[in-house]
């Protein structure tokens, strides 16, 4: 008698889980589907710029930066689009670990879907690349410290420790440089463009008349996507841990940020013209952690991309 009483305490307890659900026998069982009309979740997650955010007995959950998909997948379950009821989900399949749902549900869910939010956000793949830049180089020092050295220097130095952190944490990286050379900007741009960068980051030192000026930078540029902000954001975040001030993220039409059709920011990493921010930026172990920073604030940003 136990046993039965603590199985119809489960079910009441069960009950408010299954929201959305109507009771089995409703109108879900009309007709057979044909696999041409019917479609993977992430299938479907992919076609419309979602990633599958969470799978229960009950629900699937299905997000982006600006959407949240719900799908009710008992008999007669329900669509809901940023919590609107979109209708029914219809007919579901599990086929060896995959569940199945009418084809017909995209384009619905798609015009349900919040676009004017979501400027430059695209449904394209992820090509798990990111492109890291060394600010100037070569024939272009960039800015010189108060203390003698050249931008260039940490630029690199950063940059190839941002790089190795990242290959180690599975993330292909590509540099725009490895060594002391110059590249035009544009060149820059298009070595992102090459490798369809998931994220450009262009690493640079700041310099002032005031020798007080201190802090990091983040710029994207103006017409800058939703991503670019996203991932400037996330970098922006890590890198506040390691004690530089932030200036925020501002925007500025820099040509290696105009020119690169992906995300992209370029990240000044505070101020040669400030004898502090030089001594710490000339520093080994600061460059390692202001690279362990970056890396983790672009793994973030990878994390959760929709590209
Ligand atoms: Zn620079």
């Amino acid at each position: 008698m136990r046993t039965v009483f603590g199985l119809i305490v489960l079910l009441l307890l069960a009950l408010p889980v299954i929201t959305g659900c109507q009771q089995p026998g409703g109108s879900a069982d009309d007709g057979l589907i044909s696999s041409r009309d019917e479609i993977s979740i992430q299938e479907m997650a992919g076609l419309l710029g979602l990633r599958v955010d969470e799978t229960t007995a009950t629900h699937i959950t299905l997000k982006n930066v600006s959407n949240t998909v719900m799908l009710f997948t008992c008999s007669g379950g329900k669509v809901y689009v940023n919590a609107r009821p979109l209708g029914e989900v219809g007919m579901v399949n599990r086929r060896g670990g995959q569940i199945y749902v009418p084809r017909s549900l995209v384009s619905q869910i798609r015009s349900a879907m919040r676009t004017s939010v979501r400027p430059g956000v695209s449904t394209r793949r992820s090509s798990g690349c990111v492109v890291i830049d060394a600010g100037h180089g070569g024939k272009d020092p960039g800015a010189t410290s108060c203390l003698g050295f050249h931008e260039k220097t940490v630029n690199l130095a950063v940059a190839g420790k941002v790089a190795s952190l990242l290959k180690q944490r599975g993330v292909r990286a590509v540099m725009t440089r490895s060594n002391d050379t110059f590249i035009e900007l544009e060149g820059r741009a298009a070595i992102a463009n090459r490798y369809d960068a998931d994220l450009f980051v262009s690493i640079h030192a700041d310099s002032a008349p005031s020798s007080s000026a201190r802090g990091f930078t983040m710029y994207v540029a103006r017409s800058a996507s939703w991503s670019s902000l996203r991932a400037a954001s996330a970098i922006a975040k890590s890198m506040a841990r390691t004690g530089l001030s932030s200036r925020g993220t501002r925007r500025a039409d820099f040509r290696v940020l105009v020119h690169t059709q992906g995300p992209a920011v370029l990240i000044e990493l505070g101020y040669l013209s400030n004898s502090s921010e030089a001594r710490l930026l000339r520093d080994s172990s600061f460059q390692n952690r202001l690279a362990q920073a970056i890396a983790s604030g672009i793994s973030n940003f990878l994390a959760r991309a929709v590209l």
